[in-house]
């Protein structure tokens, strides 16, 4: 039966019928007496550009907006909490115009709806996490794969509209769940197919099979050689860094042949590369430099007699010097371990030293497809043409973006630098991004803008509904016109 005081929400294809004092699906709209209300704050970002005052991190400082339009500051209306706009061709939520620097800017807001989106994840950590291409699960389901590590970092992918909207409902509804808690800052288990189960959370660090990871390596085992090969000189014999993809070797290598290091017969498992430089020494895993080894003598042979001599001091470390080990060979060559001499105390600390603190970085990536941009001109491909041009520029809840070059409009974002609780999500499943374009209000109405619907800064100040954040301070201002923004 229908319910005459159910009204419709066109905010996203759902179509949510809201009874009085209800919410839609995705708790974002409700029915307030009789009204379509977006429930949460929308939020407006504050500088303080008077006097040079230092410019606070918004989480800091979170205020009620005392009323007036303050002399001093500055004000930027971002995406959060602005409303989406449903079906495609009807203008963004906001068109905002204000005066900057004598010349005349607009901002278009809106709450994308991303179905082309994901999330990239660096993890910085030796332990080995799962093979390239290996599932990744969260609750059972698959939300991603293993991608390409880095230097330092594994990678992985994840969302994407395969998962989203390829896979059965639970697929995406797990996926989008888990892009939505990742993009605002909180923890996510992670599980990889025949690898390790690993908890992210955006600038915090990895915890890899329970274990807390703490630090990044400094280099591969050759790098690391390279680095403090010098430190290591009259201190010890020869030097193994041990690592899952490069293991180095101090007589070998050439900064060991340039030190004058003499050969020590060593002979180690796995392929030579090149002169100190071992591939395969073992497999991958979750001890000493990212391999399966709890013993680094496993990965040596027989020392050559003929070169190797009793008493050669041999030290095996690992490229974070979490690991290490001190060994002196007996009569027979047999390597045989001692205390760590103090004299390698500092060079095995100074490897520690060296290495960063381990995070894992989450960046949202998404495509603005065509309600984002046909909600900003009637003609979307110059609105993809003006933020080529860097005529428009392109931000996410006031933070920068990186926009791929060629076709279309791919941005990725840092969350860290948005305000916390950014995204949102609706059911169809699809994650929901705030995104702004801010752009000269000359240019806005030569790319064919809706400027009929352009309305003044301070006629959105007055709206209770609006919540003040400092502005992240390591954020560039997002409201700069292109002329000023092509000379800094
Ligand atoms: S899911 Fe949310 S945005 Fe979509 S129609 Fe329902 S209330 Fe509106």
């Amino acid at each position: 039966m229908p319910d005459d005081d159910a009204i419709r929400c066109d905010a996203c294809p759902v179509l949510c019928r809201i009874k009085p004092g209800r919410t839609g699906a995705c708790d974002r709209y409700g029915n307030h007496d009789g009204q379509l209300v977006r429930l949460d704050p929308h939020i407006v970002l504050d500088r303080a550009v008077s006097r040079g005052e230092s410019v606070v991190p918004f989480l800091e400082r979170e205020q009620e907006w005392d009323g007036s339009l303050v002399t001093g500051r500055e004000n930027f209306v971002t995406a959060i909490g602005a409303g989406t706009t449903y079906p495609d061709y009807k203008p963004a939520p906001f068109i905002i115009s204000s005066e900057v620097q004598g010349v005349d800017m607009v901002t278009v807001v809106t709450e994308g709806i991303f179905s082309y989106c994901g999330i990239k994840l660096k993890i910085d950590t030796d332990r080995n996490l799962g093979a390239e291409t290996n599932l990744v699960r969260a609750q059972g389901e698959a939300v991603g794969h293993v991608t390409t590590s880095e230097y330092g970092s594994q990678m992985l992918s994840l969302g994407g509209v395969r998962h989203l909207t390829g896979g059965s409902r639970k697929e995406g509804t797990v996926t989008c769940d888990t892009l939505l808690n990742l993009g605002n800052g909180k923890a996510a288990e992670l599980t990889i197919d025949e690898g390790a189960t690993v908890i992210v959370q955006a600038g915090k660090a990895p915890i890899v099979g329970g274990v807390q990871e703490k630090r990044m390596r400094v280099g591969c085992g050759a790098a690391t050689i390279g680095m403090f090969a010098k430190q290591w000189l009259h201190k010890v014999d020869e030097v193994v860094v041990v690592d899952d993809h490069i293991t180095g070797v101090l007589s070998e290598h050439q900064a060991g042949k340039l030190l004058g290091v003499p050969e020590t017969g060593i002979k180690i498992k796995g392929r030579r590369s090149t002169p100190g430089r071992y591939f395969q020494v073992a497999e991958p895993g979750t001890a000493w430099g990212g391999t399966n080894i709890q013993d680094p003598l496993s990965i040596l042979k027989s020392f050559n007699p003929r070169k190797a001599w009793p008493g050669l001091r041999l030290l095996m470390v690992s490229t974070t010097g979490e690991h290490y080990a001190y060994f002196e060979l007996d009569e027979a060559f047999n390597p045989m371990e001692k205390d760590l001499p103090v004299s390698l105390k500092e060079p095995v600390a100074r490897i520690k030293e060296n290495c960063e603190p381990a995070l894992c970085t989450v960046l949202f990536m998404g495509g603005a497809g065509g309600s984002l941009r046909a909600g900003v001109t009637e003609n979307p491909v110059r609105l993809t043409h003006s933020v080529r041009d860097a005529l428009t520029r392109v931000s996410c809840g006031g933070a920068p973006v990186y926009v791929w070059p060629g076709g279309g409009i791919t941005f990725m974002v840092d969350v860290t630098r948005m305000p916390e609780n950014a995204f949102g999500y609706v059911p169809t499943p699809a994650l929901v991004a705030p995104i702004e374009f801010t752009l000269e209000l000359s240019d806005y109405a030569a790319l064919g803008g809706y400027v009929d619907h352009v309305r003044s800064l301070e006629s959105m100040m007055s709206d209770e509904r609006r919540r003040h954040l400092s502005a992240h301070g390591n954020n560039p201002w997002p409201l700069a016109p292109a002329k000023t923004r092509r000379e800094t």
